[in-house]
């Protein structure tokens, strides 16, 4: 039991799951918008070109009243909004590649002019050949 909770701290204490959790309110936000955007303006058009709105949609078996109308609603508002992820997915994505460009590789060591060993690029005395090296030496 032990080893249970302290798997479940240290899946806690991640990190991403505050990210996670982040996503997570912003998706339940988001699909506000979305569902918004399709009762209001998506859902009236389509409804437009078809005479009808989908939300009416509806048919019956013996009395029962099934409003399919409004299934068809909920499949056009996941596929918007996982298309709107999609799109904001590959836009973070493309954003955070442009930060990470490749890290320039900065010299540590330079060559002692005398002994030609290497050495510490801050180096002012070979340790090789305990010659004085001039501070300015800049090696190419
Ligand atoms: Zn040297």
């Amino acid at each position: 039991m032990k080893s249970f909770f302290s798997e479940f701290k240290k899946f806690i204490m991640r990190g991403n799951v505050l990210d996670l959790a982040v996503g997570v309110i912003i998706g339940a936000a988001f699909q506000g918008v979305v569902s918004a955007l399709t009762d209001n303006l998506i859902s009236p058009l389509l409804g437009m070109i078809g005479g009808m709105n989908f939300d009416m949609l509806s048919f019956k078996i013996n009395g029962a009243e099934f409003y399919y109308g409004k299934f068809i609603t909920a499949v056009i508002n996941f596929v918007i909004m996982a298309f709107v992820i999609f799109v904001i997915v590959k836009l973070v994505n493309k954003i955070m590649s442009i930060g990470k460009k490749p890290v320039e590789e900065v010299a540590t060591t330079k060559k002692c002019p005398y002994c030609c060993s290497e050495i510490d690029i801050e180096a002012t005395k070979c340790p090789h050949c305990t010659s004085d090296i001039p501070a300015e030496t800049e090696d190419k």
